[in-house]
């Protein structure tokens, strides 16, 4: 089996070596990811200006940095490639929960593997300081893993671990518990700034990616590419029909 790897924290990242380490396990991988950090970049590609693909060391493992945003690493990776069979991204520095899957890279990354029809999976963490001891989460992603192959149905899955994970929980995204907001700031030179920030703002709903991570699960929310509000247009339909 051929496991492209990829991310958007940059190919240095301690995640995206402790998920390509359990990924061999499995079958041949290779590591193709950005060459800096490119989190909060969603699905941006690069159009107006040509991409790299080099090769990177990495202990142990075959890899390639490329100077790109994620969607673009996992494009250039299944080109270098053929037949990849599975694509794996993170593991995300931060939680990918809620509003969180829209920004994300690391998701955008599993998307864009989605679009070429090979299934996929983003893994996500707590953002901690300091060493994250990945350990803990090995018997889960080994746990994701065979159960993500075992149902050839589930073509893209969006997982996320709590600090201490206690099981797995099916979940769907908790998009009702927005919490980003802005914060005005001044720069030294008496300019006004801006950062985003955020907050939990609302009550969690049960049976969100939110709700299993607060309660010690392991999240995990199969996602679709097809936007189209389905329940909407019927009822489109049957109000004005066009
Ligand atoms: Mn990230």
């Amino acid at each position: 089996m051929r496991i492209l790897v990829s991310n958007d924290d940059g190919v240095h990242s301690p995640g995206i070596y402790a998920l390509a380490k359990v990924a061999q396990t499995y079958g041949d991988v290779r590591v193709v990811a950005p060459d800096v950090e490119q989190s909060a970049m969603s699905h941006a590609i690069t159009v107006r200006r040509p991409l790299h693909y080099a090769v990177q060391k990495l202990d142990g493992l075959e890899a390639y940095k490329v100077d790109g945003t994620p969607a673009d690493c996992v494009a250039l990776g299944a080109h270098h490639w053929d037949k990849v069979d599975l694509v794996l991204t993170g593991i995300n520095l931060g939680l990918n929960i809620g509003h969180n899957i829209w920004h994300s890279g690391t998701v955008a990354a599993a998307k864009q593997a989605s679009f070429l029809g090979i299934p996929a999976i983003a893994f996500s963490a707590p953002a901690i300081e300091g060493d994250v001891d990945y350990a803990v989460y090995e018997p889960y992603l080994k746990q994701v893993l065979d159960l993500f192959l075992a149902h050839p149905d589930l073509p893209l899955l969006n997982v996320n671990f709590p600090d201490e994970p206690k099981g797995l929980r099916w979940t769907k995204m908790s998009v009702r518990h927005y919490e980003g907001y802005v914060i005005p700031g001044e720069d030294p030179m008496g300019r006004t700034h801006y950062w985003f920030a955020e907050e939990p703002r609302e009550r969690v709903e049960e049976d969100t990616d939110r709700w299993a991570i607060e309660q010690g699960y392991v999240s995990l929310t199969p996602l679709r590419l097809d936007l189209t509000d389905e329940r909407r247009l019927a009822a489109a339909h049957a109000a004005a029909p066009v």
